[in-house]
């Protein structure tokens, strides 16, 4: 993904917001069908065609629809299906409702989206359909794609994102492999012994959120709240910004350092599901704890940390050199000799063998079962069979 910071006019920011409006219309009119069948199965759910053919006849009937461009209207319900595809794929969680101020943004594709020129060295600008030329910085230089996305942050920003897979890098040939740990308190730990740490808000910043969530509860007025609320997104956007960064620098380094890396196979949407009540035997109305606090502080750490990003990131730029291991007992098994028994995880930082005395970070530790690729084989008790693989 190449973005660009896009400055329209304010006319044409109005015009963006109306295409904006109507790319989210018809993907919650998408959403309503489909949520409706998966309740009452009534008949066959609307196919993309069929909801194409729909969209046409609205379009027909509807001036304001029919003001709007087709292929931002027919580019919502084709990412709507996607969505579906990928949520019964497993990969990505149910699609949700778009709402104003939170998702804004639509896609071009097709010839439509090759119309960008360059006007000099630092300006560029792009023909949007129904609404003209606009603006951008050229922060890089423009990649060659066959479609883009424009969208507008909660902080008011707007930007233009071409859809680029970045090119493959060359493998080093070293022979060298490496594991990769993700964690909530470090970011990513290495076989190699490096810990990475993942920008997040800085402790001035952090403080500086607290102070606006305050006053968020406490301001009275739309107009004041607003203010607030567009403070509190630019914070988070700087911090996520930061976090795109790191993952590009993280993954461009390991794969060029490595010729193959070894990570976790979590499923992270699987990971960050809402955990399932768990109904208490002896009692009908009661329920068990679910750990779902626990989890909650998990989630936050896993997304505010990037994880997928960067596995997505490090499939793009290692092309077919990234292994996902299966993660059960990499956190509990040495990686000296192979025992594996809880007791061995001394704390969330230190771990300690029972059997051999190895004492590593735990991380650490983890990200070396990683690489081992072994833990695979790993059964709860074993003691040998791990250290000759
Ligand atoms: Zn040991």
């Amino acid at each position: 993904m190449a973005r660009f910071r896009m400055y329209p006019t304010p006319m044409q920011k109005a015009a963006l917001l109306e295409q904006c409006g109507h790319a989210r219309y018809v993907w919650n009119l998408a959403l309503e069908q489909w949520s409706m069948w998966t309740r009452d199965k009534v008949a066959v759910a609307p196919n993309f065609a069929e909801q194409c053919r729909q969209l046409t006849g609205a379009r027909a009937k509807f001036d304001w629809l029919r003001a709007g461009s087709q292929t931002v209207q027919q580019q919502a319900l084709r990412d709507f299906d996607q969505a579906v595809k990928n949520f019964y794929a497993g990969t990505h969680r149910r699609p949700t409702w778009r709402r104003t101020g939170v998702h804004e943004g639509f896609r071009i594709v097709g010839p439509q989206a090759s119309r960008v020129v360059k006007l000099n060295r630092k300006w560029a600008a792009a023909n949007v359909p129904k609404i003209g030329w606009i603006r951008f910085r050229l922060s890089r230089a423009i990649p060659d794609a066959k479609s883009y996305r424009i969208t507008r942050d909660r902080a008011g920003r707007w930007h233009l994102a071409f859809a680029v897979i970045p090119p493959p890098i060359p493998t080093p040939g070293t022979g060298e492999v490496i594991g990769v740990d993700r964690g909530v308190t470090v970011s990513a730990a290495l076989s190699t012994g490096e810990l990475l740490w993942c920008p997040g808000f800085s402790d001035l910043e952090q403080g500086r959120l607290k102070h606006l969530q305050r006053r968020l509860a406490r301001c009275q007025g739309t107009s004041r709240r607003q203010r607030v609320k567009t403070a509190i997104a630019k914070l988070h956007a700087r911090a996520g910004d930061r976090r795109k960064d790191w993952v590009e620098k993280t993954s461009t380094n390991l794969a060029r350092r490595f010729d193959v890396i070894r990570v976790e196979d979590l499923r992270i949407a699987a990971m960050t599901r809402r955990p399932k009540p768990k109904p208490d035997p002896e009692q009908p109305d009661a329920y068990l704890s679910n750990r779902r606090r626990a989890k909650a502080g998990l989630n936050r750490g896993i997304l505010a940390n990037g994880w997928g990003l960067l596995v997505q990131r490090l499939e793009h730029k290692a092309a077919g050199r990234v292994e996902k291991v299966n993660p059960a007992y990499t956190s509990q098994t040495c990686s000296a000799c192979g025992h594996c028994v809880p007791e061995n995880r001394e704390s969330q930082a230190v771990f300690r063998c029972a059997a051999c005395g190895h004492q590593a970070n735990a991380d650490i530790n983890a990200a070396v079962n990683i690489a081992a690729g072994r833990a695979v084989s790993a059964r709860r008790g074993a003691t040998k069979g791990l250290a000759e693989a």
